[in-house]
């Protein structure tokens, strides 16, 4: 295996070299005796809070370490970022004010997958669907099972509620009703919009070979024990090493729908690039969203991107409207404008 791969990255040549005798006749020519892939660029694609994490995992492949690694570690950083309120440790919580964390994340060599939903005090929740991966006959582990799981390979058990992400529910929580007996913040002063966010990260080195990461807190104040897309393989996040990865940031209900991890990476499968292939997904999408979805120029009043890597080394992400993602740019990470399928709403 080692030799192999190494004789496929020294020679880095496109196509296949046929070994067949030139003398024999057409019909009786020899199978191709070595098909030598070509080699990849390597590339990472993320929603934008990916910037570091892009950085530190083409490090880490560049220096020889797995795409799922790398990968896991590049979402570790916003997952243990206290000022990342969209995911793992000071991540909003749910309407009960209990973080509860979703991820998934799959490796392309390997063909597997792991996952974790609704898991409480564990800060990195990827790291969790890693071992889900690695060392279990299972996919997807959720609530108390999946912390009990973790504590046994030596995670320990925290608070993930950090003192900004529980002002945010407090204030939340006044305004939720006019009825009820909180009292309201008072007029004038700031209360959020409802945050959004995640981290999808997808990545392929220069063997070709493709891994993918999602990790999310979810939407905040959601519903206690919803999961949304991000733990969902073929939703939150797909790899399939034949063709790239792909994954998702947004309203998850509306990409549990379509399966877009998974439909994306079978547009790339059908020859489109990966912006073409984000854009066909979320023209599924819109396709597929019911009336109470949509605002009333008919476009739908959520926000959704997607972000994908092929098996060459090319990468892309589209949206519902315009907002920037995460690439590698061959030195270091950049910001990017991503493709999308309607103007800014005004
Ligand atoms: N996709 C995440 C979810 O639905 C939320 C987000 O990305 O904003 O849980």
């Amino acid at each position: 295996m080692p030799d192999a791969l190494s004789r496929r990255e020294f020679l880095g040549v496109t196509g296949a070299v046929v070994a067949a005798g030139h003398l024999a006749p057409p019909e009786t020519l020899a199978a191709p005796a070595l098909i030598l892939r070509p080699a990849s660029r390597p590339m990472a694609v993320s929603s934008l809070n990916g910037l570091r994490g892009i950085n530190l995992a083409m490090e880490m492949v560049q220096r020889g370490s797995d795409t799922l690694d790398a990968a896991v570690e590049a979402v570790k950083i916003q997952e243990l970022d206290p000022e990342d309120q969209s995911v793992g440790y000071g991540g909003l919580p749910n309407e009960d004010g209990v973080v509860q964390l979703d991820a998934s994340c799959m490796h392309g060599p390997t063909r597997r997958a792991g996952a974790v939903g609704a898991l409480e005090n564990i800060k990195t929740p990827s790291a969790v669907a890693r071992l889900v991966l690695k060392y279990t006959n299972h996919i997807m582990l959720v609530g108390e099972g999946a912390k009990r799981f973790a504590i046994s390979y030596g995670f320990k058990e925290e608070d993930l509620l950090t003192p900004s992400s529980r002002e945010l529910w407090l204030r939340w929580r006044a305004n939720r009703g006019a009825t009820d007996d909180w009292l309201d913040v008072p007029a004038g002063e700031k209360m959020v919009e409802r945050p959004t966010g995640t981290i999808n990260f997808n990545i392929v080195d220069g063997k070709g070979d493709i891994s993918s990461v999602t990790t999310t807190s979810g939407l905040a104040w959601k519903i206690p024990g919803r999961v949304g897309d991000s733990p969902i393989v073929g939703a939150g996040q797909y790899t399939d090493n034949e063709i790239g990865a792909a994954g998702s940031t947004g309203r998850g209900e509306s990409n549990i729908m379509v399966c877009g991890g998974f439909l994306t990476v079978e547009f790339m499968r059908q020859g489109m690039s990966p912006t073409d292939a984000c854009l066909a997904t979320l023209k599924r999408v819109v396709a597929m969203t019911p009336d109470r979805l949509m605002l009333p120029d008919g476009t739908p009043n959520f926000g959704l991107t997607f972000y994908a890597v092929n098996k060459k080394g090319e990468a892309g992400a589209a949206s519902m409207r315009p907002t920037r993602y995460a690439v590698f740019d061959g030195k270091e990470a950049v910001a990017r404008d991503t493709a999308y399928l309607y103007p800014r709403a005004k």
